[in-house]
């Protein structure tokens, strides 16, 4: 499409520039309250300055991507932290979540016999929406911690309190991290061979027996390239992209540029952006803005949207019907998706529109345990997954992918998987700020998981 679009005049550019600032005009939900203006300005102007994150050409080839995941020809594998920190981005945090993701990958490649997307929630997913603005501990109330990208965890005055600086250092940590992600990606740490071999690994454990066959089919079939004479040089990078929530506007607006090559505009905050279930109402700031980009944008649906929420936001987010411009994330938790989902998957055969269909198995499905903990049954995941496959299978539409909230490290936070983590057990390595994660190996258990429901 776009080699068909002409480079605009100045005139034309700064309309698309005056279009992107629409939304300041617009009611806007979950964003700080900045304590000093001048200085969240002069950040801004700072970052208007700074280099890209990503390239529109990347952009571009990312919604090819998803264009072929909607239309059934590929599967979208999206993970990584609820909120990345900045001192979680170590080189051992960054490579072991690079790794699970892989891990991940090869195991859906074999089960939907199709290429898989691989993205992170990484390199940019700092900024946190809150069901409260506050937080109150004792007779003490202050700020709720928005992420890092806008203030402290520590519960002090101080560290609460909204800091623009952040924003700059949140660029500077997406920027470190998404190179680091490039280096592993395409400097031979994603070998075929050697994921296959950390999986073999996983499949060895006794715990994980029962994965143990489909583990040996995919040694079989990596056996069965190599002997064929694959070219296993071409198999050590692959492709992997970044998204997170597009929330954090004096974040989002100032990486958003003009492409040279186009004359549109692309966020360069990072290659795919989702609007979360809390700031995706439909005259709202954040839909607006996302409408104008030219990013693969993703929305959350939760369990009370209706067929003509969604039908609103394809006819805003998606006006041109473009395979791979829309993901829709459903979060609808284990026990609604049967109903809640299949009236959406009706509604939107008749749109003329091709979403990509993805589930989010984590975020309907929270739960506080009695020690105090926010938690989720591995269980309720698996079954909200499951739920996700029945429900395009009973409707005839595709279950195009995957988003996880997920660690590469040995964490207990979410509850059960073959490993029995149970609510004592929380105690040991609880580490999230945010949501609760699967740890390296209940992400490799969900994705078997997963690819035996895509072989199905
Ligand atoms: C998230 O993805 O961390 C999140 C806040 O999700 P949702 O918008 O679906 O609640
Ligand atoms: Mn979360």
């Amino acid at each position: 499409m776009t080699d068909t679009i002409a480079i605009p005049h100045s005139d034309e550019r700064r309309s698309i520039e005056q279009g992107l600032d629409a939304y300041r005009a617009l009611p806007i939900k979950q964003q700080p309250h900045w304590p000093d203006e001048a200085e969240l300005e002069r950040v801004r102007r700072e970052l208007r300055a700074a280099p890209p994150l990503v390239f529109a050409g990347e952009v571009d080839m990312l919604r090819d991507r998803l264009a072929a995941a909607a239309e059934g020809r590929a599967f979208l594998l999206q993970g990584g932290d609820c909120a990345e920190t900045f001192a979680g981005a170590t080189a051992d945090n960054i490579r072991n979540r690079v790794k699970t993701i892989l891990q991940m990958a090869v195991v859906l490649t074999y089960g939907a016999a199709m290429p898989v997307v691989k993205m992170g929630r990484m390199a940019g997913q700092f900024a946190k929406p809150r069901s409260n603005d506050h937080e109150t501990r004792g007779d003490e109330t202050l700020p709720a911690y928005r992420g890092d990208i806008v203030n402290g965890y520590d519960f002090t005055l101080d560290s609460r309190t909204a800091d623009p600086e952040r924003i700059l250092r949140g660029y500077h940590m997406a920027a470190s991290t998404l190179n680091l992600v490039r280096a592993f990606t395409q400097g031979g740490f994603a070998d075929l061979r050697q994921v296959h071999s950390w999986n073999k690994g996983f499949a060895e454990n006794p715990l994980f027996a029962r994965y143990e066959a489909l583990a040996a089919e995919i040694d079989r079939a990596v056996r069965f390239m190599e002997a064929a004479g694959a070219n296993f040089d071409e198999l050590k990078g692959v492709e992997f992209f970044t998204g997170h929530e597009g929330l954090l506007m004096d974040y989002e607006r100032p990486l958003t540029r003009i492409d040279s090559r186009t004359g549109l505009a692309y966020n360069t905050s990072s290659h795919f952006q989702w609007i979360g279930e809390r700031t995706r109402e439909i005259d709202g700031a954040h839909v607006d803005f996302f409408s104008r980009v030219r990013n693969p944008i993703g929305v959350k649906l939760g369990p009370t949207t209706t067929p003509a929420d969604m039908e609103a936001l394809v006819d805003k987010l998606d006006p041109h019907r473009e395979p791979g411009r829309l993901t829709f994330i459903t979060r609808m938790g284990a026990r609604r998706i049967r109903d809640a989902l299949p009236p959406l998957l009706e509604a939107s055969k008749s749109l003329e529109s091709t979403p990509l269909w993805v589930t989010d198995p984590m975020h309907g499905n929270g739960i506080t345990t009695q020690n105090g903990y926010k938690s989720r049954r591995f269980d309720d995941v698996v079954d909200e997954v499951r739920g996700f496959f029945a429900a395009h299978r009973a409707v005839g539409t595709f279950p195009g992918g995957i988003h996880v909230e997920l660690t590469g490290d040995d964490v207990t936070e979410c509850l059960g998987g073959s490993e029995d983590i149970d609510e004592l057990g929380l105690e040991s390595r609880y580490e999230s700020l945010c949501d609760p994660r699967l740890n390296h190996m209940q992400s490799l258990e969900l994705a078997f998981l997963v690819a035996e429901e895509l072989r199905d």
